[in-house]
């Protein structure tokens, strides 16, 4: 099992020194990973030092962009406004999840519109604790976008037109499958501890090549997904939310 790592919580007013130590390890052993930019960042939990910020940080998203690092938009505003879990129900709480396809077209378009002015532009799309619903889907497609990083499984499969990048059911078994396929550890950045980031380093330097970066896996081919595979789906996500909360 390939692993790829998403970085989620990504915005101009993150924990800059944390953020940059991780980058630091991933740049030392080479592995580029997919970030989860908020267009606005209004959400005061994710606020964190400025140390070491950059000056523009649409320029510095751009600049990571072209060392081979890919992007996805993270929600709009990151403020969880329904206690719907939708779909993929790892959490009982949604930016989008219950709201109806109108409202959630209009404020995904808005993320779309501010990632435009600042010239960027992607076609993934990390929803706020992993939830979201038929109609953040469908609105999601209307306005373009064609993968979501989401999904349990060991390879890339198609639903209703998206693409979906699955994520590690847990990080320990992961590591130490030797089944064929991916993955994707999701990493928060302003949470890790120094505990966290020995165990990274640990992870990164005893697999060598188990890690992999981000567009590796989206040049992978996807599947279709089956009825089965919904079912059995649904029935890991439930066992996960029990097991830990994943935000
Ligand atoms: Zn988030």
């Amino acid at each position: 099992m390939k692993i790829a790592i998403r970085l989620d919580d990504i915005t101009e007013c993150m924990d800059w020194p944390k953020f940059l130590r991780f980058k630091g390890l991933l740049d030392y052993y080479g592995i580029k990973p997919l970030i989860g930019v908020i267009p606005l960042c209004t959400d005061e939990t994710l606020k964190g030092s400025s140390e070491g910020a950059p000056e523009d940080f649409w320029q510095y998203v751009k600049d990571l962009s072209g060392e081979g690092w890919s992007l996805a938009m993270h929600g709009v505003n990151h403020i969880y406004t329904t206690d719907k879990g939708g779909l993929f129900p790892l959490n009982r709480f949604s930016e989008f999840a219950g709201l109806p396809y109108e409202e959630q077209l209009e404020n995904l378009a808005y993320g779309v519109d501010i990632f435009n002015e600042h010239g960027i532009e992607t076609r993934m799309f990390m929803a706020p604790a992993h939830s979201y619903d038929q109609n953040t889907l469908k609105a999601l497609k209307s306005l373009g976008f064609e993968a979501l990083t989401d999904g349990f499984g060991n390879k890339p499969y198609t639903y209703i037109g998206l693409t979906f990048y699955p994520i590690s059911f847990r990080q320990s078994s992961s590591l130490r499958s030797k089944k064929e396929g991916y993955t994707t550890f999701t990493v928060h950045t302003n949470t890790l501890n120094d505990k966290d980031f020995e165990r990274y380093e640990k992870y990164f330097k005893e697999h060598p090549g188990k890690f992999v970066s981000y567009a590796e896996y989206m040049a992978v081919t996807p599947v279709k997904r089956s009825v089965f595979g919904g079912f059995a789906e649904r029935f890991m996500v439930l066992l996960k939310r029990t097991l830990v909360r994943m935000i």
